[in-house]
């Protein structure tokens, strides 16, 4: 017998780890300071009480602490108080509460449907528990998902519907009628997992949020994360929101101490820090509005984001821009692995970065022109 024999034929070799750190990116030459636009990131840092948090619990690092996350979901029901304890399931990053429902709800031979062009590590999740991915795209004018479409895509072996809201990388939005007429219409053994990690972004008044279906006790489960909003990626800590039965569920799989000691306390204390949420809110909605004029004075196709990046797409080769965007210290995304091959995604920075930005974009387009 060969050892290939027991692997699981449906766990296939990975092309996708996420977005490129800066240590990984050979930069030619001395080009000055580096902009990582590239992962989303906060451009403001962590939050200052996460920080001061995590320096604190260090010398008792060799402790067990928390046997179980109750402080953390005790905070989060204090910021959002239309929740309780029981519609929490907290994880070790946004991601890995989708590991949590994928395991959950997937095994071989079952299907889930996802809207491209949207987050990559979907795919890899659903394939790894043997399941089929569907693809529905989202509706190509202005990224919104094909509700019909995604209705008339399901079967009997569908378990569940994942909805990016608003979503990577195009940064639109769907919005609340379209979503509603969706959920009323699947049949009530599917779930929805309803990412919602940008929302703090979002401004749009009929946006659809997974509370305002979970409230009416609908098969949803809101994904959240602290790697965006709260400037925690590194920290890697997210939660699941969704109905008490589903959430008891999930609680069932996962494993005991599950979420690290400093996780914990940064989680928290960011929760806390709602002048650095604010902070960083009103400076992406602020540098949101100015990066969409100085767009449309190069003449650059973008999509209204309800998120802290921008999507754009492109005239020239996709790799050619992301590679004369680094020779100008701009890390920027390209987006043909999320099933855009002409798209890039940019994070929105401060003013420094956004300027830095604007004049990389004006040299390379300038010269696109000539040549
Ligand atoms: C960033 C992101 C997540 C989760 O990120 P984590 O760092 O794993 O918490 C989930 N979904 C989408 C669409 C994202 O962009």
């Amino acid at each position: 017998m060969d050892i290939n024999s027991i692997f699981k034929e449906y766990i296939k070799p990975k092309d996708y780890a996420g977005g490129l750190t800066k240590d990984e990116i050979d930069f030619v030459g001395d080009i000055g300071k580096i902009w990582k636009l590239s992962s989303n990131e906060n451009i403001l840092g962590p939050s200052p009480l996460a920080q001061q948090a995590i320096c604190k619990c260090l010398e008792n690092i060799h402790e067990y602490d928390f046997r179980d996350d109750s402080l953390l979901k005790k905070a989060i029901c204090e910021t959002d108080t239309n929740l309780t304890s029981k519609n929490l399931v907290s994880a070790n990053s946004g991601v890995e509460v989708l590991e949590l429902i994928t395991r959950g709800f997937l095994s071989p031979g079952l299907e889930c449907i996802i809207s491209h062009p949207t987050f990559v590590a979907y795919q890899s999740m659903i394939e790894n528990e043997g399941s089929k991915v569907i693809n529905v795209p989202l509706n190509s004018e202005n990224y919104t998902i094909d509700v019909q479409g995604v209705l008339d895509a399901v079967t009997e072996k569908t378990r569940l519907v994942f909805i990016t809201n608003p979503n990577n990388p195009t940064g639109t939005y769907t919005d609340k009628p379209s979503i509603d007429y969706l959920i009323y219409n699947l049949p009530k053994d599917i779930v929805i997992v309803y990412d919602e990690v940008y929302f703090h972004f979002s401004d749009a008044p009929d946006f659809p949020r997974a509370f305002d279906y979970i409230k009416e006790n609908q098969n949803v489960i809101g994904v959240h994360s602290f790697s965006k909003a709260y400037g925690l990626a590194g920290i890697r800590l997210g939660y699941g929101i969704s109905t008490p039965k589903i959430i008891s569920y999930l609680e069932n799989i996962k494993r005991p101490f599950i979420i690290n000691t400093l996780t914990m306390v940064a989680g928290i204390n960011a929760l806390k820090d709602t002048n650095h949420l604010q902070k960083t809110i009103s400076l992406i909605r602020s540098e949101k509005k100015w990066l969409y004029q100085e767009f449309d004075k190069l003449n650059i196709k973008y999509w209204p984001s309800q998120t802290n990046f921008i999507f754009i797409e492109l005239k020239m080769k996709l790799n050619d821009f992301v590679n004369k965007m680094l020779n100008r210290g701009i890390m920027i995304r390209p987006c043909d692995k999320f099933g855009a091959p002409k798209g890039a995604r940019i994070t929105i920075g401060n003013r420094e970065a956004n300027m830095a930005l604007v004049k990389a974009l004006t040299k390379i387009y300038m010269h696109a022109e000539i040549s």
